[in-house]
């Protein structure tokens, strides 16, 4: 429906190169390209050079791609006035015309492709087949909402009039909304917030991660090149703490969509909550996960590692979605385990722009530290089973972390999510299936999951029993695609709606019941 996706991950480079030729072409333009990005918002920004910080990338620190400028506490406090007083005239524009202007973004982006994988690769440290993943999620997320956006607000739904008055239902707005995007999709999650919300008749304040904030801005640019009106959708790039507290302490504030930890998202709740005479609030939020998958002994070894490489390593283990903790049936484990680790030998890490890598760096220096402090910690337990080898040459100015697994006694073992390249196995017996799902749902996280099995009704059981917002079966537990796989989770990973479904903009509207007895 929105375009195939990989089929696995050796196969995406050998099946779909060609289609990277013009593109690896065009891309070639942008490799070198610096950025100087400021604020985004409805009025203009001084040049700041106190708040201005140097972007570099992460597969190479010293390779320097720009810089962004943060916006000041003054200047949020502004976007906000600009954004209320751009609300209610938002509202009032026709649902078609919102929806139009969603359209003209996403053929922007698509024309776009080449500088925006460029950019995803540069500061983001994503593979380029990752970068084509992550615009074509972006564009789908806006023709999609475009088209729910039609359906929910463009006419009032007519109720039933059983005592003779008439009934209708209006959608609209619920006022200014802040958008909290992760690092992990800078171009798809940033985009299917912040279009969400101004589709459904809000103004926007959009927060980038601070590590992905030049691609936020290059996006935005090519909103207002569609048509976005600047006072409806502001981007504000700064530190985490600084703006969003301000944020998410404001009384103006209708809503939160937050994409990122758990911790931050309770840290937003209770400042949401905290505000005195305050609306209240909205809050999205799609969180982390402690995701596992059960191979029964029925289960095909070499599918089970393909879907457990991507799931695990794919984007560097750094998606919401990625497989964390494996349980394998005894009857099935040291097969599974055999060829895993001859997979995950073969496995290449280094350089994003190149082809040839499976597997790049983690974001930036704390992410590689606390992994790596998770490596050596469960290393030091004599818990290793196999790791990748690192090649010196293409890693040493980079943060890059060798995907490793571990035998580990039970998902209880972890404390909170691990977000880079660690699996963690767990060898179960057939009689102990029943633990091993009562322990995962008692873990409180609840977002993809993945069962691998050749018995149908096992599958079934397993995947009715599990309580997550996802559920693979018999292949891999990442990469949702819009419209068809809508993603969220439930408990510690999210207050739903899910992203890319039918019911997600919903949450973003309010309703009015208008009753006439005319
Ligand atoms: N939607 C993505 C997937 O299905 C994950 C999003 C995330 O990491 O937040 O893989």
């Amino acid at each position: 429906l929105y375009g195939p996706r990989r089929p696995n991950a050796r196969g995406v480079n050998l099946n779909i190169r060609s289609h990277y030729d013009p593109l690896m072409e065009q891309m070639a333009g942008f490799m070198d390209k610096t950025y100087t990005a400021r604020p985004l918002l409805a009025f203009e920004v001084e040049d700041n050079a106190a708040s201005t910080h140097a972007v570099t990338c992460p597969f190479d620190r010293r390779q320097r791609l720009g810089s962004i400028q943060w916006v000041t506490a003054e200047q949020t406090a502004r976007a906000l006035d600009a954004a209320w007083a751009a609300f209610a005239d938002w509202e009032a524009t026709p649902a078609t015309e919102r929806a139009a202007i969603l359209r003209r973004f996403a053929d922007l982006l698509e024309s776009h492709m080449a500088e925006l994988m460029t950019l995803c690769s540069r500061e983001g440290g994503k593979l380029l087949t990752d970068g084509v993943d992550e615009i074509k999620e972006a564009v789908d997320f806006c023709r999609y909402y475009a088209m729910r956006a039609e359906d929910i607000f463009a006419e009032a739904i007519e109720l039933p009039g059983p005592t003779g008055e008439s009934n209708t239902l209006q959608m609209g707005g619920k006022g200014v909304f802040a958008a909290i995007s992760p690092w992990n999709f800078p171009v798809a999650i940033f985009c299917g917030q912040m279009v969400a919300a101004a589709v459904s008749g809000n103004t926007v304040l959009a927060k980038p991660a601070e590590q992905t904030s030049l691609i936020a801005h290059r996006v935005v640019e090519l909103l207002y090149a569609a048509g976005m009106p600047r006072n409806v959708v502001q981007l504000l790039p700064g530190d985490g703490k600084t703006v969003g507290s301000v944020l998410t302490g404001d009384p103006r504030i209708t809503g939160v969509a937050f994409t990122g930890g758990t911790d931050t998202a309770q840290v937003i709740n209770r400042s949401l909550a905290a505000r005195e005479n305050a609306p209240l609030p909205t809050l999205i939020a799609e969180t982390g996960g402690l995701n596992a998958m059960i191979v029964d002994s029925t289960a095909l070894p070499e599918q089970v590692v393909v879907d457990v490489i991507q799931s695990a390593f794919q984007s560097a283990g750094q998606r919401c979605s990625a497989l964390r903790v494996l349980y394998l049936q005894e009857d099935v484990a040291d097969r599974v385990i055999g060829i895993l680790t001859g997979a995950m030998a073969e496995l290449r890490v280094g350089d994003p722009r190149d082809l040839g890598t499976d597997v790049g760096p983690v974001i930036d220096e704390d992410a590689r530290e606390q992994l790596q402090a998770h490596i050596d910690a469960l290393t030091a337990q004599g818990r290793l089973i196999a790791q990748t080898p690192l090649d010196d040459e293409a890693t040493q100015h980079g943060t890059f972390v060798a995907p490793t697994a571990f035998a580990i006694d039970g998902i209880d073992a972890l404390q909170s999510e691990k977000f880079g390249p660690i699996l963690h196995i767990v060898r179960y017996k057939a009689s102990e299936l029943d633990q091993v799902i009562d322990a995962i749902n008692a873990r409180g996280y609840g977002l993809t999951f993945g069962v691998h099995s050749r018995n149908a009704a096992f599958a079934a059981d397993i995947a009715r029993k599990i309580r997550a917002g996802n559920v693979y079966i018999n292949r891999n537990i990442i990469g949702a695609v819009v419209g068809v796989q809508p993603f969220g989770g439930q408990g510690l990973s999210g207050t739903g709606p899910k992203a890319g479904g039918p019911n997600y903009l919903q949450r973003f509207a309010s309703e009015k019941t208008v009753t006439n007895n005319t």
